[in-house]
């Protein structure tokens, strides 16, 4: 598995299996799965109210901890420095671990910096080997960088084709943090899996439309962990390491980035959750 390495020091793998939307029962099931596929890295979140199933599949599996790179999320609900503090520590129980691989603000609302402080406690405690932060923007996310010590190794935000983040992957370079796709195949919008760009270029390498929308963030350095249920299609969205796209490939597939974003996390009604 191809990795990146985070600001810290620290290899990440930059291919994913994620796991939003996977109900507690199933999840298990689709994370033991995933790492049967190849997958290492694993998103989930306070809010999926699955970590116990990830927990769940990566004891029953026979894959060494350290091989494993699981992420986790904390909440709004546990906003502020003694809650986030608790929640941290219900999360490593619920996925059945010692430490978290990487761990981020789930959303910029509430007191977040509180959240922050207590996920920078747990970093040098050793329960968290990475920090970083989900859903900030501009203001908001340099605010808080420069604020804080330990520098976010990964901000997770929206990216596929049609919303390359080049904005914001300008305004975390100085900071050597890493952009981490969610919705990396746009969650089936805009006609991804049928967008006749994609396809031309998948044609010429026997791949398909999501195959090269991951292997093209991929390359560019992002972090993708698409999600699926069904077996067939974890292992399509695995297989992109075995070909390459061209510089004329990569040039037509920026010209698919209208940079328009599913959610704005700008907008004043996310804030009233
Ligand atoms: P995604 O872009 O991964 O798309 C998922 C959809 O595409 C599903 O409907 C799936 O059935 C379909 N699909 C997947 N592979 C396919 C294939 N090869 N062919 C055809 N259809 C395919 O969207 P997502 O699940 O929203 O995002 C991925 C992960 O990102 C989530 O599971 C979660 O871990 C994370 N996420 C984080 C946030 C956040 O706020 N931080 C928000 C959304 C998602």
């Amino acid at each position: 598995m191809k990795t990146i390495t985070l600001n810290n020091g620290i290899e990440m793998p930059v291919l994913g299996y994620g796991v939003f939307h996977v109900s507690p029962e199933e999840c298990e099931r689709c994370v033991a799965d995933a790492i049967h596929t190849g997958y290492r890295l694993i998103d989930t979140a306070q809010a999926y109210y699955n970590e116990e199933g990830v927990g769940n599949a990566i004891v029953r599996l026979d894959v060494p901890r350290e091989e494993l790179f699981i992420t986790t999320k904390v909440w709004i609900s546990n906003a502020g420095e003694e809650k986030a503090a608790r929640s941290i520590d219900e999360s490593l129980r619920k996925l059945r671990t010692d430490y978290i691989d990487l761990l981020l603000v789930h959303q910029p609302f509430g007191d977040y910096y509180g959240t922050y402080r207590a996920m920078q406690k747990a970093y040098r405690e050793g329960k968290v080997r990475a920090i970083g932060l989900s859903n900030f923007y501009g203001a908001r996310f340099v605010d808080l960088t420069e604020n804080m010590e330990v520098k976010p190794a990964v901000l997770q935000v929206e990216a596929h084709v049609f919303a390359q983040q080049t904005v914001m992957r300008e305004t975390i370079a100085p900071y050597g943090t890493r952009l981490m796709a969610w919705g990396p195949l746009a969650q089936g919008a805009d006609n991804l899996f049928k967008d006749e760009t994609l396809r031309g270029i998948g044609a010429k390498y026997g791949k398909s439309n999501a195959q090269v929308a991951l292997k093209f963030l991929t390359d560019e350095g992002i972090i993708a962990i698409p999600k699926s249920m069904h077996k067939e299609r974890m292992k399509e969205n695995f297989e992109i390491f075995d070909f390459e796209l061209t510089e004329e490939d990569r040039r037509a597939i920026h010209r698919l980035d209208t940079g328009k974003l599913k959610v704005d996390h700008n907008d004043p009604v996310l804030a009233k959750f």
